[in-house]
């Protein structure tokens, strides 16, 4: 694996063994070319204004995943594909996101990147989620975006690469996220948002 590429998956590999890091190094390959499909699907029409999380008022979601299926074959991916797809389009017109829950897709975050920030007498992190589908938002840091359950002691931390990677399981429902100093590229996101929640 190129570690410079693909940081985060080269520390969450150590999860699974040696035998996967290959095999990580090859989907993330293949998790790159899935923009393309993305990008290639119909475009995104929204329906009502306001509501639930974007793809869910998307008027003609099933041409969009229809044409995702017909591209892969497979459903989950072709999930994945038109919420990318969505997030591409029209993430910008979506709703502040107020807790655990995209406000694009509706699926809660697996990775929260740590982002450095100096401003004034201000010198510190703040905690922002990015979900599978690429949409970012700040999150409070020790709150499990599943259960809810809140502060440092309600979770079990495995570091991974100091100060770099950290992977975070919520002490109540088992919850993991990939707690990360360095910004991802998307196939990384989307790799790690599947390695952890299986
Ligand atoms: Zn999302
Ligand atoms: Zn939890």
């Amino acid at each position: 694996m190129n570690p410079s590429r693909y940081p985060l998956l080269e520390g969450l590999a150590k999860l699974c063994g040696d035998e996967c890091v290959e095999d990580l190094e090859e989907l993330a390959e293949e998790a790159e070319e899935l923009e393309k499909l993305a990008t290639g699907l119909p475009e995104p029409r929204l329906g009502a204004q306001n509501g639930g999380p974007l793809a869910s008022r998307v008027a003609n979601l099933d041409e969009v995943t229809g044409a995702a299926i017909e591209a892969t074959g497979n459903v989950g991916l072709a999930r994945y594909l038109a919420i990318r797809r969505i997030y591409l389009k029209l993430g910008g017109q979506a709703p502040r996101a107020t807790g655990a829950v995209c406000p694009v897709c509706g699926s809660k975050p697996r990775v929260v990147v740590l982002s450095r920030v100096s401003q004034g007498f201000f010198d510190g992190y703040i905690p922002i989620a990015r979900c599978i589908c690429g949409m970012e938002w700040s999150v409070e840091e020790w709150r499990c975006p599943s259960c809810g359950s809140h502060g440092r002691d309600s979770f079990n931390i495995y570091i991974i690469k100091p100060g770099v990677l950290e992977v975070r399981e919520c002490r109540s429902c088992g919850y993991r996220m990939a707690v990360t100093s360095v910004r991802p590229r998307q196939a990384e996101v989307m790799l790690a948002s599947i390695l952890l929640g299986v």
